[in-house]
């Protein structure tokens, strides 16, 4: 997790032009990404968004679990705020819980 120098808001991960960078959400800071631990960091966000989620509260799909072949899954749907990535699909199984995503 990265914090804004200017406004200390917590800043994300955005890719444009093929470069990461870290985005200030509030005030529009942005700061090239060191992509030495990028394997790391991406993984810790990832896993921090998946664990803020609610997912009870989500719709339910049929569709297959690829860790232990339950067919009902929460899905969820994270936008970047920006609007003109596509956004990123999130599945995590009704029965053993594993999550995975699909990108649109
Ligand atoms: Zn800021
Ligand atoms: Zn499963």
């Amino acid at each position: 997790m990265k914090y804004c120098p200017k406004c200390k808001e917590i800043m994300s991960l955005k890719q444009i032009d093929n470069q990461l960078f870290y985005v200030c959400d509030s005030c529009g800071y942005k700061e090239p990404y060191d992509t030495s631990n990028l394997y790391v960091d991406v993984v810790r966000e990832e896993r921090v968004l998946v664990l803020q989620k609610d997912t009870t509260a989500e719709p339910t799909v049929k569709v297959e679990c690829p860790k232990c072949g339950n067919d009902e899954a929460y899905t969820w749907i994270v936008q970047t705020r920006s609007g003109d990535e596509g956004g990123t699909v999130f599945y995590r199984c009704t029965r053993c819980k594993y999550t995975w995503r699909v990108y649109t």
